[in-house]
């Protein structure tokens, strides 16, 4: 997996190779899709089309340009896979879990509050309130 990032003079990006164009050193597709990496360029292609991807590129500033790439990469493999709610269903699906797991967490602190209870004969605990 070492091949060499900075001089790939003659295996174009898998953008360019994908839209048959030749890529020049200053690609802006070449850092994030690598040659070996042919799906990934087609699908976000296929959602969201090589020109917008190349405009929301040159948009954000070039340390943000990684993080935009897999964001676009990750939605449009989660459109293909469900055409109707994309990653939305991945994160409502995620939201239940997180629900799910907070009731979960509520329930076994409650249960673990009554056993505290049960054991410390009420150190703490004065029926009387504030007698100060
Ligand atoms: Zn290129």
């Amino acid at each position: 997996m070492a091949s060499s990032h900075s001089n790939y003079t003659n295996s174009p990006c898998a953008a360019c190779k994908f839209l048959r164009r030749r890529c020049t050193s200053g690609c802006v597709f070449a850092p994030y899709f690598p040659p070996d990496e042919p799906t990934k360029f087609a699908n976000v292609h296929r959602i969201f089309g090589a020109s917008n991807v190349s405009k929301i590129l040159h948009e954000v500033s070039p340390h943000q340009r990684e993080d935009t790439v897999n964001s676009l990469a990750y939605e449009a493999e989660a459109r293909l896979n469900d055409p109707v709610y994309g990653c939305v269903g991945a994160i409502s699906v995620l939201q239940r879990q997180v629900s799910k797991l907070q009731r979960e967490l509520e329930e076994t602190n409650a249960d673990l509050m009554r056993y505290a209870s049960s054991l410390g004969g009420g150190t703490t605990s004065s029926y009387g309130g504030q007698r100060d």
